[in-house]
């Protein structure tokens, strides 16, 4: 049984622009693979069902994979099955974009275990129906995404630095934080700024995360993880996507490595990812 990666993401700068007439905000950010990464399973079955190891991930048509799997199935006309198995490493409401690496992975592998295939414009629209961040997690690279996050440049963005994530196990509601942000207008050539700010790290003072406000003030928890990533050491630290996940990036991987000895005593938990990280994908495992 072929198993599949579905790496994490983190969002290196997070912009909201303004709020569409269609109820979806413009974002400007870069989203960046990182790890930890989700295994996707597929066995034959008459029906699409979905099992997985996490008890918060839902197993029924409310689980993004089974969604997936439906489109797919009404796109392509198959009248097969699937099981879909998860195995959740990636923490869940955490802004890693789990859920939303899960259904790509799903949309990417499955027309092959149905013996069919999709064209990328096709998986693109499919994407988008499934979710605003689910188009990135189709191709490989870092990518500057505007509009809902799915007008996608992407490129090569050589992080020289450890990435430490430390989850503290709250779930933040994507609705929820939309609903709390200030959109404002913003200028910033962002995928000049993550370049040259990978090589001359004040420039990355530049950067926020426009999310940091309304959930900071929600759980101030959470700002106590930002704080305790630059006091030991991270040349730069921010939320990702609307939480409740922070990341550091780390010069020097002992240090990184004591970080995370420290935010994991506070009972938090942590991952990391080595400088210039970059996952095989596609790749059976
Ligand atoms: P994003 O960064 O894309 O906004 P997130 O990382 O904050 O997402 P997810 O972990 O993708 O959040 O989960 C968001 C919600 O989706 C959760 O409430 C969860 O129950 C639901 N969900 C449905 N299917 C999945 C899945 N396969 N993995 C994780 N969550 C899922």
């Amino acid at each position: 049984m072929p198993s599949f990666r579905a790496y994490a993401k983190i969002n290196l700068g997070l912009f909201v622009i303004d709020k569409r007439r269609d109820g979806f905000h413009n974002i400007k950010t870069v989203f960046h693979r990182v790890n930890p990464f989700d295994e996707i399973s597929f066995d034959a079955s008459p029906q699409i069902g979905v099992v997985s190891t996490s008890s918060v991930v839902p197993s029924d048509e409310r689980n993004i994979c089974y969604q997936a799997a439906s489109l797919l199935a009404k796109h392509l006309n198959v009248t097969k099955g699937v099981m879909i198995s998860i195995q959740k490493n990636i923490p869940v409401g955490a802004g890693l974009g789990g859920g939303s690496s899960d259904a790509a992975t799903v949309l990417l592998h499955l027309p092959g275990f149905w013996a069919r295939t999709v064209s990328s414009t096709q998986l693109q629209s499919l994407a988008l129906q499934l979710g605003s961040d689910v188009p990135y997690f189709l191709n490989q690279g870092s990518a500057l995404a505007k509009g809902r996050g799915e007008v996608l440049e992407y490129f090569t963005l050589d992080v020289p630095f450890t990435i430490l994530l430390c989850n503290p196990g709250i779930h933040i509601s994507t609705a929820w934080a939309y609903q709390h942000v200030t959109p404002r207008q913003q200028d910033i050539d962002l995928k000049n700024l993550m370049v040259r700010g990978m090589r001359d790290t004040p420039l990355l003072a530049a950067l926020a995360n426009d999310f940091e406000e309304p959930v900071f003030q929600e759980y101030p928890m959470i700002r106590e993880v930002k704080e305790s990533m630059l006091q030991a050491g991270a040349i730069f630290s921010s939320m990702s996507g609307s939480g409740s996940t922070v990341y550091g990036l780390f010069s020097d991987a002992q240090k990184a490595d004591k970080a995370a000895g420290i935010l994991d005593s506070r009972g938090w938990k942590t991952y990391l990812t080595d400088p210039r990280f970059s996952p095989l994908e596609p790749e059976p495992l």
